[in-house]
């Protein structure tokens, strides 16, 4: 154990790499995108450290190429659940009793890896495998992760040296242990970061966890676990297993040392997920935490003094940046009768210039889907809206899927404030845009908070300072992140904690010392030096 009060290195957010055309960085990034681009990779499953290899082999494509084999990746068993269970089990003694000093070297080592060796790596496996282009990627795997992995260290210091006051003759101390069991990580495709940051937080904090990936983000995941080993990761701290989700969480959620799910995915799945843990609620040793971020709706609402280019910025951008597959995209706007002609001028014009391709070609702004249900989930919206009388595709439309999974950026606009595209998280690259009379700005901000059941981001524009008031209170529980003249995406580690409520989560902000406590039980300790030999009190005489 330590001998000494150590300061953790300062976090501060990682730089983002701007990839500028002829670049040595563009150059070197889009050289590891081809060269893993030819690879056949053979992804095992890690459990207790040990590389396993089922057999059961499936093949892994790119969402910008369906017929591109980029290799296979290990399905498991039932049996690999118990087996990822009972590794952690096994781990957890000694990873428990290991001083965090130990612990936050790990993490602040797998983040110097990312950043260095391996920043291409991580970049182009998200690339290639989430279809994202070279910012997105960068702003995702390589930056938001490593401030993930040193914002945590920071704000797991921060938290262990909260200590209560000790009155004369005593010293009390706050002590915040790992949870009593193992804990489940479940996590989405869409963020590399996410996906790294869920189980990783969880063993900071001295946990022992299984963690399944999604299984449209497995490459990137390979990435992941090569760096957390190479950064010295002991073996069944973290397990990650490529198993059905639904068997999966039968399995892990009916076990007695089931402590805790950090979950971030679809309300859906979540909500099963939390019903099937108060079914076992009688059987396990200690009440689980339970985290999940998960859907949203996220809206734009412009006031008649809000600047008419930066709407139409935040709108291109919010919704249509990696093809509106962020949680926090902006789908749904609110534009006032008076502006709407200038925002739509603007957007037409700036739409015009986005090219949709592979994230090979750097030049690309929006890419592909991730996969096939996506795009079908997409064109259903989008040949529904033009043949409803609510509803006309205003900008863009066009689907194809003879090569990638392409879906071009789309604007709906609807004169019916519940049509479906304005109400429902559709996930992809689809704007749904409703035009209000100038008067009804009271009317309208109720119309946004009471619209679909989601709260995770929204912004609202304006210059007119009482219009920005008004929304920062009628819209107070509509949004867990709430921008002012900016849009709603691209929250920072340590700057904007990210999450939201109502059937967006439990709201316990991804990156922020929230979100480590949940990850702990502490033990009040109270010790006294003279204890008292007598039990009676001064006033018993
Ligand atoms: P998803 O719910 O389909 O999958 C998430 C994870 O759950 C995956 O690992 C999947 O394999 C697993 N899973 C699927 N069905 C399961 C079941 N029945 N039981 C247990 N596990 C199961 O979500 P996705 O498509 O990967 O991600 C997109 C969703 O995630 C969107 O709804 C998005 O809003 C949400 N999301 C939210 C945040 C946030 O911070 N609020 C961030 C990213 C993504």
């Amino acid at each position: 154990m330590s001998k000494a009060i150590s300061q953790v290195p300062l976090a501060i957010n990682e730089p983002v790499r701007s990839y500028e055309p002829g670049s040595e960085e563009v150059k070197s990034l889009i050289a590891t995108y081809k060269e893993m681009w030819k690879e056949k990779v053979n992804i095992p499953m890690v459990i207790g450290g040990k590389e396993v290899k089922t057999g059961d082999e499936v093949v892994i494509t790119s969402p910008q190429d369906h017929q591109h084999n980029l290799g296979v990746y290990h399905k498991g068993t039932m049996q690999h659940v118990d087996d990822a269970i009972n590794a952690a089990l096994a781990a957890k003694e000694k990873w428990n009793n290991l001083g965090w000093e130990q612990r936050a070297s790990i993490f602040l080592k797998a983040a110097d890896l990312i950043a260095g060796p391996y920043r291409d790596r991580l970049n182009a496996a998200t690339m290639i495998g989430q279809s994202k282009n070279v910012h997105q990627a960068e702003i995702d795997a390589a930056c938001e992760f490593i401030d993930f992995l040193r914002f945590n260290v920071e704000f797991m210091t921060d938290l262990y040296s909260e200590q209560p006051i000790s009155d004369n003759g005593i010293w009390n101390r706050s002590e915040y242990r790992p949870l009593e069991g193992f804990c489940f990580a479940v996590t989405p495709f869409n963020f590399t970061a996410i996906s790294g940051n869920l189980p990783t937080c969880m063993a900071l904090m001295g946990n022992v966890v299984v963690w399944k990936p999604s299984d449209k983000q497995i490459y990137s995941a390979k990435v992941i676990m090569d760096i957390l080993t190479e950064a010295g990761l002991p073996d069944g701290v973290i397990n990650m297993i490529f198993t059905d989700g639904k068997e999966t969480a039968d399995k892990v959620l009916a076990h007695p040392d089931f402590a805790g799910l950090h979950f971030t995915g679809s309300t859906k799945v979540f909500q099963s997920m939390w019903k099937q843990i108060g079914e076992n609620i009688h059987q396990y040793k200690t009440y689980p935490r339970i985290v999940g971020e998960t859907g949203g709706k996220d809206f734009v609402v412009a006031h008649p003094s809000a600047n008419v280019e930066a709407v139409a910025t935040a709108l291109v951008r919010g919704a249509f940046e990696y093809q509106g597959q962020k949680c926090s995209a902006a789908s749904r706007a609110y534009i006032p009768q008076s502006l709407w002609a200038d925002v739509k001028a603007v957007m037409e014009k700036q739409m015009k210039t986005i090219k949709v391709g592979s994230p090979e070609d750097p030049s690309n702004f929006v890419n592909a889907v991730i996969d096939e249900n996506s795009f079908k989930k997409c064109k259903g919206y989008i040949e529904r809206a033009e043949n409803s009388s609510d509803a006309e595709v205003i900008i863009g439309g066009k689907c194809d899927d003879s090569k990638g999974w392409f879906v071009e950026p789309t604007v709906i606009e609807t004169k019916n404030p519940k049509y479906e595209s304005v109400c429902e998280e559709i996930f992809g690259p689809i704007l749904s845009v409703y035009v209000y009379e100038d008067a009804q700005w009271d009317e309208t901000l109720k119309l946004v908070d009471e619209t679909s059941p989601y709260s995770l981001t929204g912004a609202i524009f304006a210059q007119d300072r009482y219009a920005i008031a008004d929304a920062y209170k009628a819209l107070e529980n509509a949004a867990g992140n709430f921008y002012i003249n900016d849009k709603p995406t691209g929250a920072v580690v340590g700057q904007q904690p990210f999450g939201g409520a109502r059937a967006s989560g439990t709201n316990d902000k991804a990156g922020s010392k929230m979100n480590l406590l949940r990850w702990v039980s502490v033990r009040s300790i109270k010790e006294t030096f003279v204890s008292a030999k007598d039990y009676k009190y001064p006033y018993l005489g």
